[in-house]
């Protein structure tokens, strides 16, 4: 399922405890700033500039900034959680039982260590013991049901499963209904196109990923040389794959991605691949119809397989085991898959500690379990009820904001209205949180327990299939630091974990609440209308609702988007000369949603205000005070992988961009701050679609 969320950090090997004081008040804003520079001129600079300075990158973080500060408070919360929960003496749910016995079993480095290869020997006799590539189908199946929701690793679809992605989903042309669902996978760099480009970058993370695949098997025993030829041989296998794959990019299309097709014509695509098998193995009847999203990827994975010979097969399975287990297996395994996915790639000096990584590792399995402990302690009624007001101003001042755009005509704002009134909202965290009934958990077996649970979201996960949609569900656990659109339920969702201060605090005032949680809400509202969600009409189905000609003037405004978009850049660490320029096609929807998100905010702080005269706070005035609320929330320092990672494999753009790219499109900030024509916040050609 696609769902579009914010990204206030880069999750992966991205955390560290800061005792910080509770951000609050509007004197919390003042202290961030940087007044040497004219907010006209460098808007992010002046809103982050104090904040940047006092807060460099703790080592073991990739980035860092106030979305990380939060981070790291809901981190304490789930520690504190944990550790009464993992102490098997107390009264505990099953909830508790489950999770806490999961950390508890992840802690345990010391009998992980003395385990060493142990718990993956039978998977690796398994693998051995295949014998022919018929047997391939059956053993994808099973290590797909092994899974890998670790969250500690990078991959393009997030689960970076063996061979291709399997899963399940509301159909995108009929949302009533769950479909299987096959994608392209197979890859362990995060990104198709680090297989392919020849930039000084991406060549020197290909090296990095063979050495680092090298490293690993000579850690499971190979000598040198068959270490060298088996990371060789993985390399072929992924850059076939990655290949046939799409770019990110061209998959932002919905119906470049959308193939429903019987499981017969999925067999004709791979007939090598033995399909019925495959269903048989994950356990579900293959007499359905499959939404193949990328036909061609599974015509190359055909190719594939014709072309590389069994032994090559296995030694891929192999290595897709042992990095998929690598968080749960000995410690030189773990500190090796840090030294590539970690330092090589996002430029973290030092692993995150143990306690961290075992969180977020249960927060990747046993979320929902994890999602109580947070709620409990972080969450209460209050909160739910104060942050279900601001929602609805901000989606009336959505309803006003398309009333009034001027380049769209009658008969598409009529269903564009049909399309608003069908959202709907969740806040907080699932009111029938999930129980993972499959899942076996000893305090003693930390990788048996992630593979157990694992199979168990793939059951879960399978099991849904035929059955009607339940919009109750949750894509985001309640201790995320994030939040999402899902255009196929038209729903936007707030987890409890970011309506902590400073997004959404009572002690902020108004203006700067609206900025901040104001921004995300409009943010994620905006997202029902951007490049993709305004292809699903209000029960979420991919339907074209527009008229041609507004369609043709929504294109040409978010043309005017990406262009802007483009020109932005960040630094190449691999070479200085020549800066990396975002990609203003893929980061399209949320630079939309950035946009139109602020701008909806303002609107709604001007409602809440009514006219009324606002004191000043710090010499501030409502309508700064919301821009002022906006720029914190971006306050983030980069390590240079970090940025050019980001850069290029993510649909956010990095945090400077993100206010400044806004700011500098609205007559509003300009009004606010007095700023004048040819100053960089002013934009010459400004772009507006919401
Ligand atoms: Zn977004």
């Amino acid at each position: 399922m696609r769902r579009t969320g914010l990204l206030l950090l880069l999750v992966a090997f991205a955390s560290i405890a800061f005792a910080q004081d509770s951000a609050a008040k509007t004197s919390f804003i003042s202290d961030n700033l940087d007044k040497s520079v004219e907010p006209c001129v460098d808007f992010y600079q002046y809103a982050c500039g104090n904040w940047l300075a006092k807060h460099p990158i703790p080592p073991d973080r990739a980035t860092y900034g106030i979305g990380g500060m939060v981070f790291d408070q809901n981190l304490d919360a789930l520690h504190e959680g944990l550790e009464v929960a993992a102490n098997p003496t107390t009264k505990r749910s099953p909830a508790e039982r489950r999770v806490g016995d999961y950390y508890a079993a992840c802690m345990d480095e010391r009998g992980i260590n003395e385990a060493g290869l142990k718990p993956l020997q039978p998977e690796l006799a398994r693998i051995d013991a295949i014998s022919s590539k018929a047997g391939l189908a059956a053993q994808i199946a099973h290590m797909h049901a092994l899974g890998m929701r670790d969250g500690t690793q990078f991959a393009q679809s997030g689960r970076p499963k063996s061979l291709f992605d399997f899963t399940a989903g509301l159909d995108d042309k009929d949302a009533t209904k769950v479909i299987p669902i096959a994608d392209a996978g197979g890859i362990a760099l995060p990104d198709r196109d680090m297989y392919v480009d020849e930039d000084e970058r991406s060549k020197g993370l290909r090296e990095g990923y063979v050495k680092h695949m090298e490293n690993m098997f000579e850690l499971m025993g190979e000598s040198p040389e068959k270490a060298a030829a088996d990371a060789k041989t993985v390399m072929a296998i992924e850059t076939d794959l990655a290949k046939v794959s799409m770019t990110r990019t061209d998959r932002r299309d919905p119906n470049s991605i959308y193939h429903k097709i019987t499981v017969k014509e999925l067999q004709a695509l791979s007939p090598d691949f033995n399909w019925t098998a495959y269903f048989a193995a994950v356990g579900i009847p293959a007499t359905q119809t499959v939404n193949v999203r990328e036909p061609k990827f599974f015509q190359g994975v055909e190719t594939a397989i014709k072309a590389h010979p069994l032994d090559h097969w296995k030694t891929y399975l192999k290595w897709h085991l042992v990095h998929q287990a690598a968080p749960m297996l000995p410690t030189k395994f773990v500190q090796e898959n840090f030294d590539f996915y970690g330092k090589q790639l996002t430029g973290a000096k030092e692993l995150r500690p143990r306690w961290k990584r075992c969180i977020a590792s249960a927060d990747a399995t046993l979320g929902e379990d994890l999602g109580v402990l947070y709620t409990e302690r972080k969450f209460g009624p209050e909160s739910k009820k104060r942050m279900e007001t601001m929602v609805a101003n901000l989606e009336k001042a959505l309803a006003d904001d398309i009333q009034s755009l001027d380049w769209m005509g009658a008969e598409t704002k009529k269903a564009a209205m049909v399309k608003f009134h069908g959202i709907t909202n969740k806040i907080g965290y699932p009111e029938h949180p999930r129980t993972y009934p499959f899942a076996v958990i000893h305090r003693t077996t930390p990788l048996a327990n992630m593979w157990s649970v694992n199979a168990d979201d793939l059951k879960w996960t399978l099991a849904r299939i035929h059955k009607p949609a339940d919009k109750r569900e949750w894509q985001m656990t309640a201790n995320t630091l994030n939040a999402y659109y899902d255009p196929q339920m038209n729903n936007i969702n707030f987890p409890a974990g970011i309506l902590q201060p400073p997004y959404f605090s009572k002690d902020n005032d108004d203006a700067v609440n609206y900025g901040a949680i104001g921004g995300v809400i409009g943010h994620e509202l905006t997202h029902g209308f951007d490049d993709q969600g305004r292809q699903y009409d209000a029960e979420g189905n991919l339907r074209d609702w527009w008229t041609a000609e507004d369609a043709t003037k929504f294109k040409s405004r978010a043309k005017c988007v990406a262009d802007e978009y483009s020109g932005f850049t960040v630094k190449d660490p691999a070479n200085p000369d020549k800066p990396i320029h975002l990609n203003g096609e893929l980061t399209l929807g949320e630079n939309a949603a950035d946009n139109g998100g602020l701008r909806i905010a303002y609107m709604a702080l001007q409602d809440a205000l009514a006219g009324k005269q606002q004191p000043l706070i710090d010499g501030y005035t409502p309508e700064q005070r919301v821009f002022m609320g906006w720029g914190t929330v971006w306050c983030t320092n980069y390590r240079d992988k970090a940025a050019a990672l980001q850069a290029k494999t993510n649909e956010h753009s990095v945090s400077k961009y993100r206010v400044n790219g806004v700011v500098q499109n609205m007559p509003e900030f300009q009004k606010a701050f007095s700023c004048k024509a040819g100053q960089p916040m002013v934009s010459a050609t400004a772009c507006r679609i919401w």
